[in-house]
């Protein structure tokens, strides 16, 4: 439904992905040419460094890319729908107070972490 969003996917956490694109080896074309077709999809790094302060620069296409994840950030957190407050989980008919409750019928603290697959057994 979001082909852009698939399209996407396979980014993963932009600093792994980073660091994978660090990690492989140079790529000749793009070091003797300055381009390479391959782009992002490159078996080898285009990442190269600066000879005299080691910093890394980053090929055209990478910093292409970042701005994409920004964009994609911005998008995101305006469309998300807001996540549901854990306290809306157990719902009490209204006048009902979650300590008026006997013990066993309590929810657990959420911050333990509760397995809710159990909910059936109470
Ligand atoms: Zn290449």
């Amino acid at each position: 439904m979001n082909n852009r969003k698939l399209h996407y996917d396979w980014y993963k956490d932009p600093n792994v992905f980073l660091q994978e694109q660090a990690n492989k080896p140079p790529c000749r074309h793009y070091g003797q040419y300055g381009y390479c077709e391959y782009g992002l999809l490159c078996k080898y790094t285009h990442i190269v460094y600066d000879t005299a302060s080691g910093q890394p620069i980053y090929p055209p296409e990478l910093l292409q890319w970042f701005e994409l994840q920004k964009q994609e950030a911005t998008l995101n957190n305006t469309t998300a729908p807001k996540p549901i407050p854990p306290t809306q989980r157990y719902k009490l008919p209204s006048g009902w107070k979650i300590k008026d409750l006997p013990l066993s019928l309590r929810p657990p603290p959420s911050k333990h972490g509760y397995d809710w697959s159990n909910a059936g057994f109470w």
